[in-house]
């Protein structure tokens, strides 16, 4: 399938903040209930957050079951441990909620390398073109550029809304490359690809999935479609986090799984299919393959926002079309 590629845009990496002084986490924990129950609060956590996070949670999900879980959210306020574009989206989809975000640096790589103002540039120069041409647009991505968006996307209903779009339009596709790459393939549509990234998910080694793979030769290795190709074509499942889940579930006796997406994933599998044996797949710098972004909210954050009522997801101009956009994209089928 044919796509073409944009010119390579900055990007802005929030840097890692994980050097916490030693702590009790009993005695965090037993405040972070108590404060919980204080303030009518309901905790959201991305699947990418610690697990000590994700046990605290009343929702844990991937961005679309978080998305849609802050729409049935009956308390006054919600904290939201992930990161800062998944706490926006909660905003505007609960206008009248008070939304929390433990670390307000809680950035994402994959945000940050699409810009608004460069994209509202690039569709002007389309448009000048005579280019007819929808904008599809990741989740992961900051409410402006969401504004300047035809449809939101996660991974878990991007090929079901790419498939709604009319034959007569090209698709911009915006910001991941390699989730709009995997897109065109699956579904036969020609992309525009805007050339962003996750940190994350971009470094993982393909050498090491190919020796994994001969370690456990009846195991099975699923990728999340933020992954670049050579790490997708190795894989026998590509699929977002709640799609992982589903597909491991399926298998019924213990089996080994190598794993391609956020470390912390490793968790969320675990607790939810613990017959299996999951094996991530190591970064090509580091073993970790943990987002720093997501690691900025600690269990001393949460408890510090709940107490403090901040820092909190406040209402910008741009969030009224966003929201409509979110909406058509996600609550209506
Ligand atoms: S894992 Fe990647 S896409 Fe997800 S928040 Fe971190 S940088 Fe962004």
């Amino acid at each position: 399938m044919s796509t073409s590629l944009l010119p390579p845009p900055q990007l802005s990496v929030v840097t890692d903040n994980r050097n916490e002084s030693p702590h009790d986490d009993t005695d965090v924990i037993a405040e972070i209930k108590r404060l919980k129950k204080e303030r009518g609060a309901t905790i959201l956590a991305h699947y990418y957050q610690e697990g000590e996070i994700q046990e605290l949670a009343d929702v844990t999900g991937d961005s679309l079951k978080l998305a849609r879980a802050a729409t049935q959210v009956d308390s006054p306020v919600i904290a939201f441990c992930g990161v800062h574009f998944m706490a926006e989206t909660a905003k505007m989809l609960n206008p009248s909620k008070k939304v929390l975000l433990p670390d307000l640096q809680a950035g994402c790589s994959l945000s940050d390398s699409c810009p608004a103002d460069k994209l509202w540039r690039y569709q002007e120069m389309l448009r000048e073109n005579g280019r007819k041409f929808q904008t599809v647009t990741y989740i992961n991505s900051s409410a402006a550029v969401k504004a300047l968006s035809d449809w939101i996307v996660t991974s878990g209903n991007a090929e079901q809304i790419v498939r709604k779009v009319p034959e007569e339009y090209e698709i911009l596709f915006v910001p991941d490359q390699h989730l709009g790459r995997y897109l065109s393939e699956v579904t036969g549509r020609k992309m525009i690809l805007w050339p962003g990234s996750c940190m994350v998910h971009e470094i993982f080694s393909v050498q090491d999935l190919i020796a994994m793979k001969k370690k456990f030769p009846q195991g099975k290795a699923i990728a999340h479609p933020e992954c670049p190709q050579n790490i997708l074509e190795h894989s026998d499942f590509i699929g977002g986090t709640e799609a992982m889940i589903r597909y491991v579930g399926g298998y019924a006796e213990p089996t080994d799984f190598i794993v391609a997406t956020e470390a912390n994933m490793l968790w969320q599998l675990a607790s939810k299919h613990p017959r299996h044996r999951y094996h991530p797949v190591p970064g090509i710098t580091c073993a970790c393959n943990k987002c720093p972004h997501m690691a900025r909210n600690t269990l001393e954050k949460l408890r510090d926002c709940l107490r403090d009522l901040t820092p909190e997801i406040t209402w910008q101009p741009e969030f009224d079309k966003a929201k409509e956009v979110l909406e058509r994209s996600l609550l209506r089928d």
